[in-house]
């Protein structure tokens, strides 16, 4: 018998907080801004892409082989979010991880920590964004490649599946059940692509 008492860490299923901590180190103010007309109070989600920005372009900056923004390709952004998984915090069980496909595990498990996909899904659409605003062509834009797409995908379905959760949207409106605290049924199989 183990006892009921585990530490409340992990019980951030819908937490569905779309941004990318890296980590310690939220000094952005060694680097000499010359933002001109900032002070007006942006909004959040510009916020955010900005700082998403900042990040990636500290990741080429650090990158070795140095690489600049214009050799960026699909596969270096891959690269990126990669490397962001270890500042996940999101509980990816593996297929061997008795709790594999519970959205509640009851008790803690060694598997690994990523980025959630949402987190990454909305990650990407940002950087996308942000990418043209800072003069690149769509036609060039590495974040909207082919290989991200499916990459992304392949994470969606990859979690979806470790943590017994459907990232699906609603598409159809059911009428309000009562709230049962039932366990809801199992997934169905993943139809169409
Ligand atoms: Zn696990």
């Amino acid at each position: 018998m183990d006892s009921s008492s585990f530490p409340d860490v992990e019980s951030s299923n819908s937490e569905n907080s779309s941004s990318i901590n890296t980590g310690g180190g939220g000094n952005t103010s060694s680097t000499a801004g010359t933002s001109s007309s900032s002070g007006s109070t942006l909004s959040r989600y510009e916020n955010q892409k900005r700082r998403d920005w900042n990040t990636f372009g500290q990741y080429l900056k650090n990158h070795r082989p140095p690489l600049s923004l214009s050799r960026c390709s699909g596969a270096h952004v891959l690269e990126f979010l990669r490397y962001l998984d270890q500042f996940g915090k999101t509980k990816v069980h593996t297929p061997i991880c008795p709790f594999y496909g519970h959205p509640n595990p009851p008790a803690p498990c060694p598997c690994p920590l990523r980025q959630a996909w949402g987190s990454l899904d909305a990650l990407i659409g940002r950087l996308r964004a942000a990418y043209e605003e800072n003069g690149g062509k769509p036609e060039t834009n590495p974040f909207g490649a082919r290989a991200v797409r499916l990459y992304l995908r392949e994470v969606r379905d990859l979690q979806s599946k470790a943590r017994g959760i459907s990232y699906e949207k609603k598409k159809r409106k059911r009428p309000p059940a009562t709230t049962s605290s039932e366990a809801s049924p199992p997934l169905p199989p993943p139809g169409e692509g």
